[in-house]
């Protein structure tokens, strides 16, 4: 079974859904550049100041910038059995800063570990899952509004705190974070293809279909 999943695929894909559930289902933890990136912004750090910037266009945090947020995540304990890393790497360079950042951290390699996994989709309907998404500020569950609502309009189903919209969620930005992965993350398909490492999930049904899919990946490979 291998050990570092890699979850690639357009943003609104339902990454950030099924990640959750593998994560949990393996016991390994789920690490999300875009939410570590806003925790830097939240605690108002060095790298948090940097980052805003370019999340609040829609371009990408420099490389600098992910790599150590991303290689200080990965020293962690918990990420000794393996991980899922979801949204990260997200351009040819970042893939080739996660095999140095692997053969630094010691213990896993992309070639013998890890799985790419596309999550192939119709990018029309993607901007407006974007920007009916929703989330709870408190727990972090993610809602869509068209095809995931919650029981009461705006709360939580969990904890019933008032559901946010992420900032970058709004057409203009969306527009933008689309380019940016047709761009610079759509050419990591031929990259971990050529690697031997990629495999292509059917993700344009439900939560529950994708999952079943996805699990066929992951446990009968
Ligand atoms: P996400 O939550 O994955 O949609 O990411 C939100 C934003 O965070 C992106 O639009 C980028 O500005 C930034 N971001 C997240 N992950 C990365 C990454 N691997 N490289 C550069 N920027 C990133």
């Amino acid at each position: 079974m291998k050990k570092v999943f890699i979850f690639l695929g357009p943003p609104g894909s339902g990454k950030g859904t099924q990640t959750s559930r593998l994560a949990d289902k393996l016991s390994i933890p789920h690490i999300d550049t875009g939410s570590l990136l806003r925790k830097n912004i939240q605690d108002e750090t060095e790298l948090g100041k940097i980052a805003k910037s370019y999340i609040d266009k829609g371009n990408l945090v420099p490389l600098n910038v992910v790599s150590s947020v991303i290689k200080e995540r990965l020293m962690e304990d918990d990420c000794q059995n393996g991980y899922i890393l979801d949204g990260f790497p997200r351009s040819i360079e970042q893939a080739q800063a996660l095999e140095e950042i692997l053969s630094q951290v010691g213990k896993f390699t992309l070639k013998d570990d890890a799985m790419a996994i596309y999550f192939d989709i119709d990018n029309e309907l993607l901007i407006q899952r974007l920007i009916n998404r929703r989330s709870c500020p408190k727990c972090g569950t993610i809602y869509n509004l068209i095809s995931n609502p919650p029981k009461i309009m705006d709360y939580c189903d969990i904890c019933d705190t008032k559901l946010t919209i992420r900032k970058d969620d709004n057409e203009e930005t969306a527009r933008a974070r689309f380019k940016t992965y047709e761009n610079e993350t759509a050419p990591l398909y031929d990259y971990f293809k050529q690697l031997g490492i990629l495999e292509e999930l059917k993700a344009d049904g439900s939560i529950s279909e994708i999952w079943e899919n996805l699990k066929e990946i992951v446990f009968d490979e």
